[in-house]
């Protein structure tokens, strides 16, 4: 049983890295960044709540985002695990997590960090900025997100650390690589 947290700068590949672990354990990728993009684009109510926010780089407020995760997290598909990509960013969220997976008598199995130095994901944010069509990928968004996720973000580093569950994985190089190096460290290669 997997139930996982996946951290790590904006721009480090995270998603990515999400995306293929969630198809190879058959679990869902639940991406909060995703959810809210497409709550944008259908206009709903929480959709023209957050855009402003989500534009300027801003996090969203913990209680929405504590009580989108909630719902998400209590259907059917994630009784057999899930991975969950873009939350928590802050403590506050990730106290509220611990208490939704008590309730539900569970608890996360780890937590992997994807790491890369500052200059790689400049480069990385760069690009991105040049090839996908994203409204919150302007650089001073980009700029501001990297600036809360240092300050908002980085602190759980520690309290997943100190929980045991943290597994740190190199995110330079090829996106294979890269999976290859998060599937050892979960102990499913091969
Ligand atoms: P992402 O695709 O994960 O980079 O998320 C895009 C944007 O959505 C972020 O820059 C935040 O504005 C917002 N967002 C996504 N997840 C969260 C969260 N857990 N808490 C607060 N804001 C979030």
């Amino acid at each position: 049983m997997f139930r996982l947290v996946l951290l790590g700068a904006p721009g480090v590949g995270k998603g990515t890295q999400a995306a293929i672990l969630a198809r190879r354990l058959a679990l869902p990728h639940i991406s909060t960044g995703a959810m809210l993009r497409e709550a944008i684009a259908q206009k709903s109510e929480i959709g023209l709540k957050v855009q402003a926010v989500i534009e300027a780089g801003n996090l969203v407020s913990d209680e929405m985002m504590i009580s989108l995760v909630r719902t998400r997290l209590s259907a059917a598909d994630c009784a057999k695990g899930f991975i969950l990509d873009g939350f928590p960013r802050t403590i506050e969220q990730a106290r509220a997590l611990e208490k939704m997976l008590i309730k539900i008598n569970a608890e996360l199995t780890h937590v992997v960090l994807f790491e890369a130095s500052t200059e790689e994901l400049l480069s990385r944010l760069a690009h991105r900025r040049g090839t996908e069509d994203r409204k919150d990928d302007s650089l001073e968004a980009q700029q501001e997100r990297l600036r809360v996720y240092e300050k908002q973000t980085l602190p759980l580093v520690e309290f997943y650390e100190n929980a045991g569950l943290l597994l740190r994985v190199n995110a330079i190089g090829e996106i294979d690589e890269i999976s290859v190096r998060a599937a050892q460290s979960l102990g499913i290669s091969g």
